[in-house]
């Protein structure tokens, strides 16, 4: 019996981040075409070399991309909508871009507004696709749309010559595709009227054509991509799996499928899949280890088993022994893969590059290149025997004891402090209707009372003095001054122009999670674990690797200047546990829920500091909790659970005269209103000013208490709102809400913006506050 190792994927930005560069230098003009595609083809010859030199049997090819895998299966199948004028043929670069990024020059070539870490969005002005997050991944991808009477043709034949290309380099490849039932899954039609069993035989014929060229070209395995197979299908999502395969295991016979599933586990998926007309199947038994015993009983003996064993969404190094244990009885009887859980695509390229990361964590994690490693010394022992790679299985176990015992991550003191949180440590005094009356006299605000999100521009200034800061060109005293600068100029800002309830501007935060993740012990940051979040855009997660405390207060220094200051109410600004959590790498030694509840207690002292410093009103931020909801809905409620209670654990050690905000800066409330109401929050803000306020609909129908500040303008564009847009804007809340519930705020933060459209769209907003108030 034979093993053997895949990746499924390996990330396509370059270990230096090569593809961005050459993908902004592109589109900005600085350079052409050839540049580009050189460039790409580069990084391709090195990433097949480097898996092949490491050991991969099955190197995957059509994994790269140059901005998306989605999208790229968009243009393979010629689905690309009207507005972007393409009349057939090969799809060309520009094309591709155009619907990646819109149509360029708009806001200065930078398409893509965001309004920070993870929450992207595109200037209302470019027609580009709709992008949205990859199952559960912070991967963007372009959302597949289709129109009433869709036709699919081949239209790029990317993964024929990407096959060549690799063929010609001596590097035999498994091409990737995404399979024809999750891309369909992954779209959406504006029409409404379009039917996926008759897309679905639309779109056959051109898989079918692929297979039969991929044949001709030399492939013996293909992989799909099926992950829709994790989530909760119905009856017909099945039916389309078994007709998609049925037709796909006959197109090319010499071409064996490996059907990959991962992001969880089967389910009650399992039987459907294991009997699907494959050659192969993937299991992500990272997420799923329970199901290998279901599969192995019940998959058909010929059946190839690719065992996702090493985890493809995190960093941490694997326990080879424990896999080894596992996996050797199962090599005895049939062939098998060993993979990552899913591709790689999503973890850092090489540990290697992060020679300043503390000795210990360092030697506890694997990025892409040491996975690889992992993965082929657990194919050499189960082929070999243990005794032919001893050295690094050694080496393994030795880096998990280390780990499981070591002071760095374990602190009696945490672990002592989350024992004794209890119900009372969750609960405000008072319910929220008689907090209000208390904040209320505390706060003397005017109705519609207005504010902001926090951030204020992050001008290339604050960019560039934080940047010699770092370097260490500008001194601590100078960056200090620099800052302060800066706040003070927007606290006299904000008064001048009327705001009632002040920020001091997050000039020092580089990040809303860095900046707390610096500060906390059991968090380490890289300096070059960047990973794709969309087109050429990376973010680097901090990794947390132990238990959290604070050694000291955060952010009451720069508080307490800000409020020295002005006499108006100045907020408390804080990332919340749950956002901070969703947005690093999470140690896998523990429950999720438990790492978050450390973070909560450490943010909860943040609190009781802000609150003891006089901080009347204290916004904790949970822009990623809703983005931590489980693939599947039986899993909702848990997470919904713990990440409520956490974000409780934080905001209920103040008096209930203190006022506490958070803010969302997305719309999709439907799924979680109930939750947010657990949240008891005094105030949320959120994002509303594209959807016209409708979302507010399901605040009403849950009758939500508390009060809400609905933004009133996008901050995503330059745009600047007159004031009878946020007039009638408030207006509309009005007709959802009670007058004295709405506070009148922005979308979300500032700092993508520049200051001249910043100013004139506050001005307009305290002045539509001022009109609504005057009509009241
Ligand atoms: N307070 C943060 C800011 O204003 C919130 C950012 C966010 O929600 N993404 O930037
Ligand atoms: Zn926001």
């Amino acid at each position: 019996m034979s093993v053997t190792v895949a990746t499924l994927g390996f990330p396509r930005i370059g270990p230096r981040r090569e593809l961005k560069t050459a993908l902004e230098s592109y589109w900005s003009g600085k350079s052409d075409r050839a540049a580009l595609l050189a460039v790409a083809a580069g990084l391709r010859a090195k990433t097949w070399a480097r898996q092949k030199e490491l050991g991969v049997d099955h190197v995957p090819s059509n994994d790269f991309s140059f901005y998306d895998h989605v999208l790229d299966t968009s243009a393979m199948v010629g689905a690309i909508p009207g507005i972007y004028g393409w009349t057939g043929g090969p799809v060309d670069l520009d094309t591709y871009f155009a619907m990646a990024r819109g149509a360029q020059g708009a806001e200065g070539g930078e398409a893509h507004a965001d309004c920070g870490h993870g929450c992207t969005h595109k200037a209302v002005d470019v027609p580009a696709a709709e992008m949205t997050k990859w199952f559960d991944t912070n991967y963007h991808y372009l959302v597949p749309e289709f129109s009433t009477g869709q036709s699919f043709a081949l239209s790029s034949t990317k993964v024929v010559d990407e096959f060549l290309e690799a063929k010609a380099q001596g590097v035999h490849t498994r091409p990737v595709l995404l399979g024809p039932v999750t891309f369909l899954r992954l779209g959406k039609s504006h029409t409404g009227d379009v039917n996926r069993e008759e897309l679905l035989r639309a779109l056959l014929p051109v898989y079918e054509e692929v297979l039969r060229r991929l044949s001709a070209a030399g492939a013996d395995w293909v992989q799909m991509d099926e992950p829709c197979l994790v989530l909760d299908l119905t009856h017909e999502d099945r039916a389309l799996l078994a007709m998609a395969y049925e037709a796909l295991g006959k197109a090319a016979p010499a071409v064996k499928l490996m059907l990959t599933a991962y992001f969880g586990g089967l389910g009650e998926n399992l039987d459907e899949a294991v009997n699907l007309p494959v050659a192969g199947l993937h299991l992500d038994l990272v997420r799923a280890p329970e199901e290998l015993e279901a599969v192995l009983a019940k998959a058909p003996k010929e059946l190839v088993l690719s065992l996702g064993v090493v985890d493809g969404r995190n960093v941490w190094r694997a326990d080879l022994e424990t896999i080894l244990a596992r996996l050797e009885p199962v090599a005895k009887g049939r062939d098998i893969v060993l993979a990552p859980s899913c591709s790689l695509l999503h973890t850092p390229i090489d540990l290697a590059q992060e020679t300043a990361l503390d000795e210990d964590v360092r030697s506890w994690l694997a990025f892409a290149v040491q996975k690889i490693e992992e993965l082929a010394t657990l194919a050499r022992a189960l082929n070999e025997g243990r005794a032919s790679v001893a050295g690094p299985l050694a080496a393994s176990s030795a880096a998990a004891a280390a780990r499981r015992t070591s002071p760095k991550i374990h602190d009696g003191a945490v672990a002592a402090r989350l024992k004794a949180v209890d119900a009372a440590m969750t609960r405000r005094n008072l319910a929220f209707a008689d907090r209000r009356g208390l904040q209320a006299e505390a706060l003397g605000l005017p109705a519609f009372p207005t504010t902001t999100i926090g951030s204020f521009p992050q001008t290339e200034e604050v960019r560039r003095a934080r940047a010699a800061h770092g370097k260490g060109t500008m001194t601590d005293a100078d960056y200090e001054a620099f800052l302060r600068e800066e706040t003070a100029r927007t606290v006299r800002w904000q008064e001048e122009i009327g705001l009632d309830v002040l920020v001091h501007g997050e000039f020092e935060r580089n990040d809303m999670v860095q900046y707390f993740g610096e500060q906390l012990s059991g968090f380490v940051f890289t300096k070059h674990g960047w990973v794709q979040s969309y087109g050429s855009r990376c973010v680097r997660p901090p990794i947390l690797f132990g238990d959290v405390s604070r050694p000291k207060p955060m952010t009451v220094g720069w508080w307490t200047y800000a409020q020295g200051l002005t006499e108006r109410p100045m907020k408390g600004m804080l990332t919340g546990p749950v956002t901070i959590l969703n947005w690093s790498f999470v140690r896998d030694d523990v429950p999720r829920e438990l790492a978050c509840r450390q973070v909560a207690l450490a943010i909860r002292d943040e609190v009781a500091d802000l609150e003891k410093a006089g901080a009347k009103v204290i916004q904790i931020d949970e822009a990623a909790l809703r983005e931590g909801l489980p693939l599947r809905r039986g899993d909702w409620e848990h997470y919904l659970d713990w990440a409520v209670e956490c974000f409780r654990i934080t905001a209920s050690g103040v008096a209930d005269a203190t006022q506490i905000h958070t803010h969302m800066c997305y719309s999709e409330f439907n799924d979680i209103i109930a939750a947010i109401g657990d949240m008891d929050a005094d105030v949320i803000s959120i994002e509303t000013a594209r959807s016209r306020m409708e979302l507010l609909g399901a605040f009403a129908d849950y009758s939500y208490p508390a009060e809400i500040g609905p933004g009133v303008y996008d901050i995503h564009s330059p745009r600047v709102p007159a004031v009878e847009e946020m007039t009638g804007l408030l207006a509309a809340a009005r007709s959802r809400l009670s007058p004295e519930q709405l506070w009148v705020n922005p979308d979300c933060g500032l700092k993508t913006r520049k200051w001249p459209e910043t100013r004139a769209a506050l001005v307009n907003m305290v002045a539509a506050a001022k009109q609504v108030r005057e009509l009241a």
